[in-house]
């Protein structure tokens, strides 16, 4: 089996994280060629709303929708993962097998316990993946160390402040797309199942007002925020978004 470096990997507590936190994020680098992979640490099951086999399949067509090169499940237990040796080994070996330059996870803090963990556990395994001493084996073969050069966390439910947002004003389309992909958990007027913080309309007004506070921040129509745990360095002031704000 080949392996296959990837640009950028994205990790989410659950199977929604990555598309409400970063999909616009991933859209604009696949539009710049780059390539990109979702690793879901849980498969979401003590949602109130679908069971865990509908949201795996939802999950690999929002996959598509962002043009993700792989998707794959962990399987840890929603809730109840913790950032101990067992988990922070499962997630090295996914970093080491896919070698991505730059890693996003779950925001630092938030409403849901899963994300503040998940932000800890997959920041220490980036971490520990570049030491050589730690070993692991993927289908029976031993693994390089690998270290991601910036680990950065996407604001989800909290308004976080953020040390640099993207611009998505081109994917806000493709983006919301990739979140309605996940059918059983939004917006969906002819569902029977129960209401939740996340299946009404004004929480998808939310994910735009959001996205629309940090564009008008930086002077474009819809934007995404990150925090950074290290400073971040820039080539060229060619980089930046010129607009007064
Ligand atoms: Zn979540």
């Amino acid at each position: 089996m080949t392996m296959q470096k990837l640009d950028i990997l994205a990790f989410g507590a659950h199977t929604d994280d990555v598309e409400l936190g970063c999909g616009g994020t991933l859209l604009a680098a696949v539009a710049e060629g780059k390539k990109i992979g979702i690793i879901d640490l849980t498969q979401g099951e003590l949602g109130t709303r679908g069971t865990a086999s509908v949201r795996l399949k939802e999950a690999l067509l929002a996959g598509e929708i962002i043009g993700a090169a792989v998707r794959e499940n962990l399987g840890m237990k929603d809730g109840f993962f913790l950032n101990d040796q067992a988990h922070q080994m499962a997630v090295i070996e996914i970093i080491r097998k896919y070698q991505p330059d730059i890693v996003l996870c779950n925001a630092p803090e938030d409403r849901h316990p899963d994300h503040g963990k998940a932000a800890k556990l997959v920041a220490d395994a980036a971490f520990l993946s570049g030491l050589i001493k730690i070993e692991t084996t993927h289908n029976g073969v031993a693994q390089a160390a690998w270290r991601p050069t910036h680990v950065f966390h996407y604001i989800q439910s909290r308004n976080l402040a953020p040390n640099f947002v993207v611009d998505i004003s081109a994917h806000m389309d493709q983006k919301m797309a990739s979140i309605l992909a996940h059918a059983s958990q939004f917006y969906n007027p002819n569902s029977e199942e129960p209401n939740t913080f996340i299946s009404s309309d004004s929480f998808l007004e939310f994910i735009k007002g959001r996205a629309k506070e940090f564009g008008q921040q930086v002077g474009v129509q819809y934007a995404e925020g990150f925090i950074s745990e290290k400073i971040i360095g820039i080539h060229s002031f060619d980089g930046l978004i010129q607009k007064t704000t």
